[in-house]
C-alpha cells in the first residue's frame, strides 16, 4: 500500500464541474434566440443577419442572436432620448435606489451570472465567480452611493445626455458594468452593444432591469457586430460614446465622431511591464505573473505582457517561471479546480498562433509547458518567450493571449525607459521590497494604473484607464465620474451643433474658409521678401517673431500676416508661423517638460505671480493694445487685463492645492490618486479677448506642470507677442511656454496631428474643432475644444477653476500594498 505522504504527491486533482442546468434553462425560455432590449421591451429575434453566439471550450453554439441595424439603432436612441428628462427628474436618491436594486439581484443571481459567462467567453468559473460577479455588483453599489453624493459633490453638473456604449468581450458583464453604473448614477440614459462573441450576460442584464424597474429606456441593449457598433457611434442623437476595445477601432471612432460634439471616452489596447528588481520577493513576482498574464487567458488589455527583470535574476526567474507553468490546469472552464479556460473564438487563437510564429521566426525562443491542452475548443497554452529585443514584435504588439517575454534591464533608469518604450500606457507592475524604490518608479511610468507589489486588481473606488495609445478617460472613482457630467448652464454641444445647421440651412457655407484653413477676418497674407531688403511700409516695421525655446526667433518660412485694426488699417505683422515651426515648439516644450513637471508646485506658484505682478505693473500698455488691436473701450481693456492678472494669480494660488486622493480600495492596500500633468499641451487661444482667454488657457496648464505651444488669437496676435518680455523676466524657464502665430486652423491641425503633442485644447469654430479632433487620432491625444459654443471668458465661473485644472491633469492610480 503506498505511503499517505506519496499519494499526496502524486494526487490528482479530480474534475469539480460546476452545474449548467440553471444557465441552460435561462437560455431554454429564450428557446435560445434573442431579440434586442429597447424601450423597456425586448425586440422579436430576427433571423435575417443573425449572428452564432458559441462557446469556445466546446465549440458548440449556445444560442443565436439578432444583428441592430441602423433603424434599431435609431429605435433605440429615441428611447434613450424619451426617457432622459424623467429619469434625471427623479433626482440622485431615486437613481441611487433603482443601482442597490441592480446590485442586489446581481448578488443573487450570481450563480447564473457566474456559469453564463464562462460558457459563452471560455474563461475559468474561478475568475467569473470569484472576480468578474462580485466586481460588477460592488460598481453598482459604488456608484448608487455616488448618485446620492452628485448633486453636493458636482454642483452646477448634470447627465451628458444619450450614451452610446460598446463594450469587448474579454470581460463582457464586468465592462458594462464599468460603462453602465457611472452613466446611470449620473442621470445619463445609455444604448450598449456588448461584444458579438459574448452578447448573453449584457442580455440577461437587461432582464434584470426591467425587473427591478428601471424605467423604459434608461437602458437598451442592442447585440450586433462591428456595425451595429459604428451605426451606434455615428448616430447624430447619441452625446456621448464611450468604447472599450482595441486601439485601430479606438482610432476609428476618434475620427467619426470628429466635430460632432460627442463626448468621447476610450479604453484601449496595452502592452504593459511587469518590472521586477533584484530585491523583489521573488516567490511573489512569480505569482504576480500567474496573475498578470495567465488570468483570463492573457485576454486583458492591463496584462503583464511585458517582464522586465533586473540582470542577475533572470536565470532562477525563468526556471521558476517553468516549474509554475507546468503545474498550471487547463480545461473545461466549468471545472472549479481549473486555472486557466479557452481563448475567447477560433479567430483569436490563430491570431496567437500565428503572432507566435512570427516571434519565433524572428529569433525569440518559446517555451510551453509540458501537458497538452484539450483537443477540442480553443485553447493555448501559458507561453514564455526569451530571447525578444525590445523593438521585437513579441515585445511591442499586443497579443492578447497568454503569452509573455522577458527582457532585462541593469539600472533602475534603464527600467523605467524599457517600460515607457512602448505606443501604450495602460498599466504597469512593479515588484521591490523596497518602497523607496517602487515609489521612485511608478510616477516615472507612462500608464494610468501602477500596481506596486501586485497586479490586476480593480476596484470601483479607482479609475482605470489609459494614456498614449491606451486612450483616454476613466472609468471608476471620483475621476470615472466627471467623463459622464457636464456643465448644466452651458449648451449640449451635440444639440447646439445641430441647431446651428438648421439655421444656417446648410453646414458647408460656414466651411467655406480658405483652402489652408486661415481665417481671413482682419488677416492678409504678406509675403516678406526677406528683412534685409526690407520690409514695405514704415507702419510696418515692428515685426514680431516667434517665441520657442525661452527665445524670440525667426519663422522658418518667409511669410508673415499683417495685423489690422478694427477699422482694417495695418498695424503691424506677425510671422505666419508653419509646421516647421510647430516642431520647433514642441521639441522646446518636450525639451521642458520633465523639468517643468518636477518642479515644486510651490515654485511653479511663485512663477505664475511673478507672471500676474509683471502683467499688472504694465497693464497700461496692454490697455492700449486692446484698443489698438480691436477696438476695446477703456473700460473694457481694463477690466480683460485685470481678469488676465487675476487668473494668473489663481492659478498660482491652485499649483501647489490641486490635489490627489487616497481611493479606499480593499485587498490591504491604499491607491493614491495622483493628478499628473499630461505633458506637452498644444493651446489654440480664440479670436476673442485675445489676452484674457490665452492666458486662461495657458495659466492653468503651466500650473499643473506642463509646458505649452499657444498659437494665440488669430485676428489680435499683438496680445501675445507682447508678453515675450514678460516671460523673459519672470524666470519662466525657456521652452515651458513657446508662442507661434499664424492661421488657427492650420497650426491646430499640425499640433493635433504631431506625435510628440499629448493633448490639444483648442477654442475657435466648430471646423476648428473638428480638425483638431480628426487629426488627433494618430497617437489618441486628448483634446478639449468648444465647438464654436460662445465661452463667457470674463466669468470665471465658466472659464476659471477645476474644469481646467481636470483637462490640465490626468490622474494616476498607484496601488501600495501594507502589511508585514
Ligand atoms: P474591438 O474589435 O475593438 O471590439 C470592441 C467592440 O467594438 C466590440 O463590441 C466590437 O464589435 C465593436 N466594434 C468593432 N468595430 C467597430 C466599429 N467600426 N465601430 C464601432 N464599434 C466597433 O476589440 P476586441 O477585439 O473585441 O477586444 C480586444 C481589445 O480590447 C484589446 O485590444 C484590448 O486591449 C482592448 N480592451 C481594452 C480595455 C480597457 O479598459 N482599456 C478593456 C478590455 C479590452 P464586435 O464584437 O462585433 O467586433
Ligand atoms: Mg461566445
Amino acid at each position: 500500500m503506498p505511503h499517505v505522504k506519496e499519494l499526496l504527491e502524486t494526487l490528482e486533482y479530480g474534475p469539480a464541474p460546476e452545474g449548467e442546468e440553471l444557465a441552460i434553462r435561462w437560455l431554454e425560455d429564450h428557446s435560445r434566440r434573442f431579440g434586442h432590449f429597447v424601450g423597456g421591451e425586448w425586440t422579436e429575434y430576427d433571423d435575417a443577419g443573425s449572428m452564432s453566439v458559441q462557446n469556445p471550450s466546446r465549440n458548440a453554439e449556445l444560442a443565436r442572436m439578432s444583428v441592430a441595424s441602423p433603424e434599431v439603432v435609431d429605435t433605440a436612441v429615441a428611447a434613450a432620448r424619451k426617457a432622459l428628462p424623467a429619469w434625471g427628474k427623479l433626482g440622485g436618491t431615486g437613481r441611487a435606489r433603482i443601482l442597490y436594486a441592480l446590485a442586489r439581484q446581481i448578488q443573487k443571481h450570481s450563480r447564473l451570472f457566474a456559469v453564463l459567462e464562462s460558457l459563452d467567453n471560455g474563461k475559468p468559473l474561478r475568475e467569473t465567480r470569484d472576480l468578474d460577479i462580485p466586481l460588477v455588483a460592488r460598481h453598482f453599489y459604488h456608484h448608487a452611493g455616488w448618485a446620492r453624493l452628485l448633486e453636493s459633490h458636482a454642483p452646477g453638473y448634470g447627465p451628458v445626455g444619450v450614451v452610446g456604449q460598446i463594450i469587448p468581450w474579454n470581460f463582457p458583464l464586468l465592462m458594462c458594468a464599468w460603462k453602465v453604473a457611472p452613466a446611470l448614477a449620473t442621470g445619463n440614459t445609455v444604448v450598449l452593444k456588448p461584444a458579438e462573441f459574448t452578447p448573453l450576460t449584457a442580455l440577461l442584464f437587461g432582464e434584470l432591469c426591467a425587473r427591478v424597474g428601471v424605467p423604459a429606456g434608461v437602458v437598451n441593449i442592442l447585440t450586433g457586430g462591428g456595425e451595429t457598433g459604428a451605426a451606434l457611434a455615428g448616430h447624430p442623437d447619441v452625446d456621448k460614446v464611450a468604447f472599450t476595445g482595441s486601439t485601430e477601432v479606438g482610432r476609428i471612432l476618434r475620427r467619426q465622431t470628429a466635430g460632432s460634439g460627442k463626448r468621447l471616452t476610450l479604453e484601449l489596447g496595452g502592452k504593459s511591464p511587469f518590472l521586477i528588481f533584484d530585491d523583489a520577493d521573488l516567490d511573489s513576482a512569480v505569482e504576480g505573473v500567474v496573475d498578470a498574464i495567465w488570468f483570463n487567458q492573457g485576454q486583458v488589455c492591463c496584462a503583464g505582457s511585458r517582464i522586465l527583470v533586473q540582470e542577475g535574476m533572470e536565470e532562477t526567474l525563468i526556471a521558476r517561471l517553468r516549474r509554475r507553468m507546468e503545474n498550471l490546469r487547463m480545461g473545461d472552464p466549468l471545472d472549479k479546480g481549473v486555472d486557466m479556460g479557452a481563448i475567447v473564438a477560433p479567430v483569436q487563437l490563430e491570431r496567437i498562433r500565428s503572432l507566435v510564429e512570427q516571434g519565433e521566426a524572428e529569433g525569440a525562443q518559446i517555451w510551453q509547458p509540458s501537458w497538452a491542452v484539450p483537443a477540442k475548443g480553443c485553447f493555448y497554452p501559458p507561453t514564455l518567450c526569451t530571447g525578444v529585443s525590445p523593438a521585437s514584435l513579441l515585445a511591442q504588439v499586443e497579443i492578447f493571449g497568454p503569452v509573455v517575454t522577458v527582457l532585462t534591464f541593469r539600472t533602475p533608469d534603464e527600467a523605467v525607459e524599457l517600460a515607457n518604450n512602448t505606443r501604450y500606457g495602460l498599466a504597469a507592475s512593479i515588484w521591490s521590497e523596497n518602497i523607496n524604490l517602487a515609489l521612485d518608479i511608478a510616477p516615472r511610468i507612462h500608464a494610468g494604473t501602477v500596481w506596486v507589489n501586485c497586479t490586476n486588481l480593480f476596484d470601483a473606488a479607482s479609475g482605470f484607464g489609459g494614456v498614449r495609445e491606451s486612450g483616454f478617460g476613466r472609468e471608476g472613482g471620483e475621476e470615472g465620474l466627471w467623463e459622464y457630467l457636464r456643465p448644466v448652464k452651458a449648451p449640449a454641444p451635440v444639440a447646439w451643433l445641430r441647431e446651428r445647421r438648421k439655421k444656417q440651412g446648410n453646414v458647408s457655407a460656414d466651411e467655406g474658409r480658405d483652402a489652408e484653413g486661415t481665417a481671413p477676418t482682419g488677416l492678409a497674407p504678406f509675403p516678406i521678401p526677406g528683412e534685409d531688403s526690407g520690409s514695405g511700409s514704415a507702419a510696418l516695421d515692428r515685426t514680431a517673431k516667434l517665441y520657442i525655446g525661452g527665445k524670440q526667433v525667426r519663422p522658418d518660412g518667409g511669410y508673415s500676416l499683417v495685423v489690422t485694426d478694427p477699422k482694417g488699417h495695418p498695424i503691424s505683422e506677425v510671422p505666419r508661423g508653419n509646421r516647421k515651426d510647430i516642431r520647433n515648439g514642441v521639441e522646446a516644450a518636450r525639451k521642458a517638460q520633465g523639468g517643468w513637471g518636477a518642479t515644486a508646485a510651490h515654485t511653479r506658484a511663485q512663477i505664475l505671480y511673478y507672471l500676474a505682478e509683471n502683467l499688472e505693473a504694465r497693464s497700461g500698455e496692454f490697455q492700449a493694445r486692446l484698443r489698438e488691436v480691436v477696438g476695446a473701450s477703456r473700460k473694457d481693456a481694463r477690466a480683460e487685463v485685470e481678469a488676465a492678472v487675476e487668473r494668473l494669480f489663481v492659478y498660482g494660488g491652485w499649483a501647489d492645492k490641486w490635489e490627489g486622493r487616497v481611493h479606499p480600495t480593499p485587498f490591504r492596500n491604499v491607491t493614491l490618486a495622483l493628478p499628473e500633468p499630461v505633458g506637452v499641451l498644444g493651446l489654440i487661444a480664440p479670436p476673442e479677448r485675445p489676452l484674457l482667454a490665452a492666458i486662461s488657457l495657458l495659466a492653468p496648464a503651466l500650473s499643473m506642470g506642463n509646458t505649452a505651444v499657444l498659437v494665440p488669437s488669430e485676428p489680435a496676435p499683438l496680445l501675445a507677442t507682447d508678453l515675450y518680455q514678460i516671460l523673459d523676466t519672470s524666470d519662466v524657464p525657456g521652452g515651458v511656454v513657446n508662442i507661434v502665430t499664424g492661421g488657427s486652423r492650420e497650426l491646430a491641425g499640425v499640433l493635433a496631428l504631431h506625435d510628440d503633442v499629448d493633448g490639444v485644447w483648442a477654442f475657435g469654430s466648430a471646423e476648428l474643432a473638428r480638425e483638431v479632433e480628426a487629426q488627433s487620432a494618430g497617437n489618441l491625444k486628448r483634446t478639449w475644444v468648444n465647438y464654436g459654443i460662445p465661452m463667457a471668458w470674463d466669468d470665471p465661473q465658466v472659464a476659471q477653476g477645476p474644469a481646467f485644472l481636470r483637462h490640465a491633469t490626468r490622474i494616476k492610480n498607484i496601488w501600495v500594498p501594507y502589511g508585514a
